[in-house]
């Protein structure tokens, strides 16, 4: 972890960035060895997070005879998938723009693989014993303003209408018997989500690959992408198939600099807290936590009883830039401290331990996508937009689908004709016009949020509806 740093007031803040606190948990790894010359391989598969590594893992599985090869730029999980809040959860972004396309039944099928897909996850975790700290708690959503309890129960329709018939609705009381934050007024409650470790899960997902055969180069960039050619400074490998897995660092790739924008998130996590402190604020069931903010907040009770919560912080930085090691902001930890202690007053002044953030993909319709470019046998999955620790479990076998379709392995199967498949998404506008409008956008939710909290209105602010009409939320 990088040094102890200053947070305001001359108290040692907490540690700040050394990738994320998930990697203080469990330690860095010790690269893998990189790529040493001209290489060939059947599938390459470029960036060594959750959704390279599950690829890996299912193409492997069908086709033991696959020469597969991951070149990542620094380590497994150095990227969103060591980052991440652990909510594994079936939301999956721009469902409501695919049913919108493809007609509501198709996006009731891609919700139904989504439900599939937290249950998928915790299998395959549990057949290839990787212990990541997973609790099946489902996933509360919190309502503490007037306005965000309308938003709450129309989304708890919404839900309702895409199938979702295990959702209940709780009112207050109900809601602070699970988990007492602070002037909760309602909540909802899926049982499709889990709380999990996520760097435990990417350590064992790797090691998982690599002892079936698959071929992991570490501290390898891969500076530009070509059909059947990964180029990097050592060298190039050559395959039929590329699949290009770098989310939210996809604009770092040549000819991608206005594909998916990278979108900030950041977090924090508390000291463990005491027996006597979990009195006070229940959270028997370890749900994942969020709340209905426009700038909305994730959180979960870790494995090791402290509190991590992210949010939004500073949304993103000029020209596609990214955060260094997960460096974060004094600001944003102070505003993300307040936010815990307005959840949990009883917390004020509890330790921040660490503080870290990370960049996820936001395409320009905001849509996730998986596709194969069945020409060039070019391949990507990603713009998950923040939900991607179980979106990238279904893009990843949706992945395998696609190619073994194209190797004449199989027909097309449920996954390939799933509306997300072969999305095909315009580009982002070119600078300064990507920064104004991504900062436009957050400052109307930041403003939305704070008017509706002060004016205890019941309904959301026209300016917030006007901006979830461009991101295709709610
Ligand atoms: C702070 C934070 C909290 C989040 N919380 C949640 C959550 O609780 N639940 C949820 O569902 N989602 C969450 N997300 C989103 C989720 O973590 C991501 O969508 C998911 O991990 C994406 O996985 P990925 O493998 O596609 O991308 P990444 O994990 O970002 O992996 C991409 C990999 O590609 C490598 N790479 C990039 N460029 C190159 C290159 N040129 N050459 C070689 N390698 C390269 C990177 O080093 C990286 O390892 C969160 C994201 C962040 C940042």
């Amino acid at each position: 972890m990088s040094s102890a740093n200053s947070t305001g007031g001359g108290t040692p803040g907490p540690a700040n960035g050394g990738i994320s606190f998930w990697y203080a948990d469990d330690g860095l790894p010790t690269p893998r060895e990189p790529l040493t010359g001209d290489a060939n391989a059947d599938v390459v598969i470029v960036g060594g997070g959750y959704t390279g590594l599950w690829t890996a893992y299912y193409l492997k599985k069908a086709a033991p005879f696959l020469r597969i090869t991951v070149l990542e730029q620094k380590f497994c999980g150095y990227g969103a998938s060591g980052r991440n809040g652990g909510w594994l959860y079936n939301g999956i972004a721009g469902r409501d723009r695919y049913a919108k396309l493809h007609g509501h039944d198709a996006a009731v099928r891609l919700q139904q693989a989504m439900n599939a897909t937290v249950t998928e996850v915790i299998d395959v975790a549990r057949e290839e014993s990787i212990d990541a700290d997973i609790h099946h708690g489902g996933v509360l959503e919190v309502a503490y303003t007037p306005a965000q309890l309308a938003r709450l129960r129309t989304f708890h329709a919404t839900e309702l209408t895409y199938g979702e018939k295990d959702r209940t609705l709780h009112g207050a009381r109900e809601t602070t018997d699970r988990i007492r934050v602070c002037g909760a007024v309602g909540s909802t409650w899926t049982p499709h989500g889990a709380r999990l470790h996520p760097v435990k899960l990417l350590k064992g997902l790797a090691r998982t690959v690599e002892s079936l055969g698959v071929t992991l180069h570490e501290s390898t960039p891969v500076t530009e992408i070509k059909p059947k050619h990964a180029i990097t400074p050592y060298g190039t490998v050559r395959a039929p198939y590329i699949l290009r897995c770098t989310e939210g660092f996809t604009a770092s790739l040549k000819g991608n600099r206005r594909a998916w924008l990278p979108m900030n998130s950041s977090m924090i996590a508390t000291a463990p807290l005491t027996p006597a402190q979990w009195e006070t604020i229940g959270w028997q069931g370890r749900e994942t936590l969020g709340d209905m903010a426009h700038a909305y907040m994730y959180a979960q009770r870790t494995a090791d009883d402290r509190i991590a919560l992210g949010g939004r912080g500073h949304p993103y930085r000029y020209a596609s830039r990214t955060d260094t090691n997960g460096r974060t902001h004094p600001a944003t930890v102070d505003s993300l401290t307040h936010l815990l202690t307005q959840l949990f007053p009883q917390l004020t002044g509890v330790p921040i331990t660490h503080t870290w953030s990370g960049v996820l993909g936001v395409p320009r319709d905001w849509c996730a996508t998986v596709a194969l470019d069945r020409t060039t046998g070019l391949g990507w999955a990603g713009g998950y937009v923040g939900s991607g620790v179980a979106t990238s479990n279904l893009a990843a076998r949706t992945l395998r689908d696609l190619v073994q379709q194209d190797s004449g392995q199989s027909g097309p199967t449920d996954l390939t004709t799933l509306p997300w498949a072969n999305h095909k998404v315009r580009k982002w506008e070119p600078e300064p016009f990507r920064w104004l409008g991504v900062h436009a956008l957050y400052a109307t939710y930041r403003t939305a949020d704070h008017r509706e909290q002060s004016n205890h209105t019941a309904t959301s602010s026209r300016l917030a509806k006007a901006a979830d009409r461009i991101t295709g939320r709610h």
